[in-house]
């Protein structure tokens, strides 16, 4: 008897066995919406979702809007029509999603809200994203080092800000960490806002855009700077930060002198990465978008199969309808002597891509 039962048993798990594929089978299509290709950070997400996805046994429809919000409502619309289970959105502008996600909501699909929040829906299950804020301290305490070791003898420092775009509710969590640094610091008198101009109304840059920052530099520059040296630059994100620079080389700043200002970052992009390196950018924040993907590509099955995902906070991400359930990871600062060990260490970029 105990033999016959063996042997079922040894059947039922060779069945069983067989059952089993090689790789998992198909849990649905998950949609991923990015917001643009213009800035590499998005297209690693993108590319690290789909095979983080796929290693899950999703199948993925990856598309990216161009930040282009119309563009990016069809594309949603459409993996909605095409069976999504499940969305994972890098929203362009944060409040444009309402419709799309009742929709979605309707059809029973989960909604994750992907690095930037998205607002004023009630339709957003998860959000997963960098510590935001952390993000902004980080900024501005790279900026107070920059400048203190460039710097020395200088007081006050001559500062000047620029924030992210104001559709974009990360950029606000970016400006009120960097300030909740530097603003102490204006009190004090010990860093002087030249022009003026604060607050994310004067210093927001609408869509990331590193052409307008460009512009907006060369005329505080010409308005304020003739007499004057700027000695930092507060910049959220690579993208800007290399308009900034351009400004700055334009009026006769040189990266190779000692005097050149201190700008910010966002992203270690490559271009920026190679500004580092050549004494142009001062610092960068990575954020490793491949672990975001996997964490987000985690917290989605979770769901999936009827779980409540791993988040790290419930409190912070009011989105104007509800507060979403957030998972936040570790944003790192990186100054040029780190870039070997931080980002071609972790395998973010080869030796050749940063020599090259
Ligand atoms: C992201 C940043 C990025 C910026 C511009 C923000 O929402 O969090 O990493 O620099 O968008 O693309």
């Amino acid at each position: 008897m105990k033999k016959l039962i063996s042997a079922l048993a040894s059947i039922a798990l060779g069945a069983s066995l067989m059952a089993a594929p090689a790789f998992s089978a198909d849990k649905g299509m998950v949609g991923i919406s990015m917001p643009t290709k213009s800035s590499t950070r998005w297209i690693s997400d993108g590319e690290s979702m789909v095979k983080s996805f796929k290693d899950l046994g999703y199948t993925a429809d990856l598309q990216f809007a161009e930040d282009d919000i119309p563009n990016q409502l069809a594309q949603i619309e459409n993996m909605v029509t095409k069976g999504a289970k499940v969305l994972v959105i890098g929203a362009i502008d944060g409040t444009t999603l309402s419709d799309i996600l009742a929709k979605a909501n309707q059809a029973g699909v989960k909604v994750f809200a992907y690095d930037r929040l998205i607002r004023d829906s009630g339709n957003v299950d998860y959000y997963a994203t960098f510590d935001n804020f952390k993000v902004g301290v980080l900024q501005a305490e790279s900026l107070v080092k920059g400048l203190k070791e460039r710097f020395p003898n200088v007081k006050p420092w001559n500062v000047e800000l620029f924030g992210g775009s104001p559709d974009d509710n990360n950029a606000f969590f970016f400006y009120d960490g960097a300030m909740s640094v530097l603003k102490p610091m204006i009190d004090k008198g010990e860093i002087a806002v030249v022009s003026g101009q604060m607050g994310m109304d004067k210093v927001g840059t609408l869509r990331w855009d590193g052409a307008v920052a460009q512009a907006r530099m060369d005329n505080l520059l010409s308005a304020n700077y003739t007499s004057k040296k700027v000695n930092g630059v507060l910049s959220p994100y690579d993208g800007l930060s290399r308009g900034i620079i351009s400004s700055l080389k334009g009026v006769g700043y040189d990266p190779a002198g000692k005097e050149f200002p201190i700008v910010t970052g966002q992203d270690a992009e490559l271009a920026s990465v190679k500004g580092m390196i050549a004494g142009e950018q001062y610092s960068t924040i990575f954020k490793d978008t491949r672990d975001l993907a996997a964490t987000t590509a985690k917290m989605v099955d979770a769901v999936m199969q009827g779980k409540t995902p791993e988040t790290n906070d419930t409190k912070t991400y009011n989105n104007g309808v509800k507060v979403v359930p957030s998972m936040l990871l570790a944003p790192h600062v990186v100054y040029k002597d780190d870039i070997e060990k931080v980002l071609v260490g972790s395998g973010y970029y080869t030796k050749d891509q940063i020599a090259k």
